[in-house]
């Protein structure tokens, strides 16, 4: 087999299927149980610090930082006036990409919309097809959901509650905090509970102003927690700690490794085991099930530069190829035994999807600020999050569930405010005078779970592969446009409280998709009626198989997900280990 490190006459523990922040936890927690695992990636391994350049000043860079002039990324217009798939009427563009491929930095990461399409209602769907998938970019907010969350049914009668409560998933959470590292601050919040947090980065001026004014007013701004190990990592030899750098902000990840992503922070140690064989450009495009059994058998998959179809073997099958690709990988794999699509006897699969509304936020200047030296701010992963306050002791009358905000201030290596007005040496002085004064955020709401937001194959639609594309049926409903609005209004109160001068502020709710959060395609539950997955991620129908990323949601949370993918997906891989040496499997 020369183009294949795979051997296609053995059966193989198990096959994870993707590799991005669940298909590396999966190989981490499976190579250490000492089970033989081969994880399929259909994106490319690529030479991920000289794609990231972070050391890279704008100025050095062709265009500056932005996307060579031969490709385009969509706009906020571009997605709410034409209709998927994008891909139509931007022909004079060589690469066509999602919003968030607006810079040279991420051009080789994330999708080419063309070759990917998808149909349906307008969805602003960010996809990254290499090793390591999303984590090469993830924005690193890594917060913990409570029981707020995990029974929020209890609280307001919506929706289901989750199958586990906090003290379920509270150890995993600790084992991922000490593998992974993350920073920040205790605060004791019964709704946010704290990490095991190494070195926290330091609140500016304008932002510790904020913080003392939110305490007047019963709320909490507490420093990002950001899943970077800003101590290090003494038994990860692929991962640096933070020096602060100061490309953080800028869209793409960090080459120092630092921030965590996948291969440095999971997938390398697993191969390190001598237990993982990992095959990138490797495109699933069925699970395979052995019709005497009803189990799970394999994978079949596409070599995605070759175009050869291969079929391997395995006891099994670990689907963490992110929520919508897990949810059209399941459709896709009908078969006579399972006729809807594999593990969905429930029709729940693709539906209850849900994710976080954003697009309100505020942009301010703090007056004491303006004219002062500049100050190194941008030399941190991040800046605060303010956490939910709505909904927590007392009732919204308009909404339930609740919402937070990320934010920033000061000098930052793109500096804020070159919107003024003017040209030459006034301009550069108005910039230079102001741009360590401002201060934004945006916030992150949850969207509710509702069955009639799914997604399903498309009937005519194919991806360059030939493996049809996903349809979507989803849109934001009223809950989210009355949160939206509460969000414009706190955020001017707090600003106003605060004594900072209100640039701008906003309550354009923007695309569905734009938060990069899809959860809930395959919900968990104790139910196998109104449910795909039972507590340990594994299909209800076909036991043999594991869906171990978002798709096991039961509700969004506003909480930003992938510390809690990877918790969740830890503990379902014990779950699974120890059943697979039991011969449960
Ligand atoms: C710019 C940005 C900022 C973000 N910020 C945050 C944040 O601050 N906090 C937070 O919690 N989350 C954030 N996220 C989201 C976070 O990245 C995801 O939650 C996380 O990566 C999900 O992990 P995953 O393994 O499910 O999916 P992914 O990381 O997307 O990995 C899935 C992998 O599966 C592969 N795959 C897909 N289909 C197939 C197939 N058929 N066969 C084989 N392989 C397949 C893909 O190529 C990909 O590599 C952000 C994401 C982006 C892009
Ligand atoms: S500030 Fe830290 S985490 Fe961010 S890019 Fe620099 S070293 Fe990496």
């Amino acid at each position: 087999m020369p183009d294949l490190e795979v051997n296609l006459a053995k059966t193989y523990d198990a096959v994870i299927i993707g590799s991005g922040a669940a298909g590396g936890m999966a190989a981490h927690v499976l190579t250490t149980h000492g089970l033989h695992v081969l994880m399929l990636e259909a994106g490319k391994k690529l030479p991920i610090e000289q794609e990231l350049r972070s050391m890279e000043w704008p100025y050095d860079n062709a265009n500056r930082g932005a996307l060579p002039p031969d490709s385009h990324s969509l706009s906020f217009n571009e997605y709410t006036i034409r209709k998927p798939p994008y891909g139509a009427g931007f022909e004079k563009a060589k690469h066509l990409k999602s919003y968030i491929g607006d810079s040279d930095y991420v051009k080789n990461i994330v999708v080419d919309e063309r070759e990917n399409p998808f149909t349906g209602t307008n969805y602003a769907w960010v996809r990254a097809r290499c090793l390591g998938g999303k984590t090469n970019i993830w924005g690193r907010l890594a917060l913990r959901l409570s029981d707020y969350d995990f029974k929020a049914k209890d609280r307001d009668g919506y929706g289901e509650n989750w199958p586990i409560s906090y003290s379920d998933i509270q150890p995993y959470y600790d084992k991922v905090d000490l593998y992974l590292g993350i920073t920040g601050v205790k605060e004791n919040l019964p709704y946010l509970p704290d990490s095991i947090f190494q070195r926290p980065t330091k609140l500016n001026c304008a932002e510790l102003t904020l913080k003392q004014s939110l305490q007047k007013m019963g709320r909490v701004a507490t420093q990002y927690r950001a899943g970077v190990t800003s101590d290090g990592l003494k038994h990860n030899k692929y991962r640096s700690r933070c020096y602060g750098r100061g490309a953080c902000e800028r869209k793409g990840g960090c080459d120092i490794h630092a921030a965590f992503d996948s291969p440095t922070g999971l997938i390398y140690p697993a191969q390190d085991t001598g237990n993982l064989t990992l095959r990138t450009n490797s495109t699933v495009r069925e699970i395979t099930v052995d019709p005497n059994t009803g189990k799970a058998s394999g994978v079949h998959f596409t070599d995605s530069q070759t175009m050869k179809d291969y079929h391997v073997k395995a006891k099994v099958v670990v689907v963490a190829a992110s929520t919508l690709e897990s949810a059209r990988l399941l459709l896709l794999s009908k078969s006579r035994l399972y006729p809807n699509g594999l593990a969905n006897s429930s029709g729940h699969v693709g539906h209850n999807f849900c994710e976080h509304v954003m697009g309100p936020g505020i942009a301010g200047k703090v007056k004491d600020l303006v004219g002062k030296p500049p100050t190194l701010d941008d030399g941190r992963p991040g800046g605060f999050y303010l956490t939910r306050f709505r909904n927590l002791a007392e009732k919204h009358p308009k909404f339930i569930r609740g919402y937070g905000f990320e934010g920033s201030s000061g000098s930052a290596m793109f500096p804020r405010g070159t919107d003024v007005h003017g040209f030459g040496a006034s301009f550069k002085e108005e910039v230079r005078k102001n741009q360590g004064a401002y201060i934004g955020m945006g916030a992150f709401g949850e969207v509710l779970s509702r069955y009639e937001n799914f997604v399903d194959l498309d009937p005519v639609v194919k991806d360059k592969w030939g493996i049809p594309a996903l349809r979507f049926h989803y849109k934001f409903g009223d809950n989210e446009h009355r949160m939206a609005e509460d969000m414009k209004e706190t955020a001017q109160e707090m600003f106003e409280a605060a004594g900072f001068e209100i640039m701008y502020v906003s309550d354009r709710v923007l695309t569905e998709g734009w938060s990069i959060h899809e959860l809930g395609t395959a919900r968990m539950g104790n139910d196998p009626k109104t449910s795909v997955l039972n507590q340990f991620e594994q299909s209800h129908d076909v036991k043999n198989l594991f869906v171990v990323d978002g798709s096991a949601f039961v509700n969004a949370s506003c909480q930003n997900p992938t510390w809690t993918i990877m918790s969740l997906c830890w503990r379902s891989c014990d779950y699974l280990a120890d059943e697979l040496k039991k011969g449960n499997l």
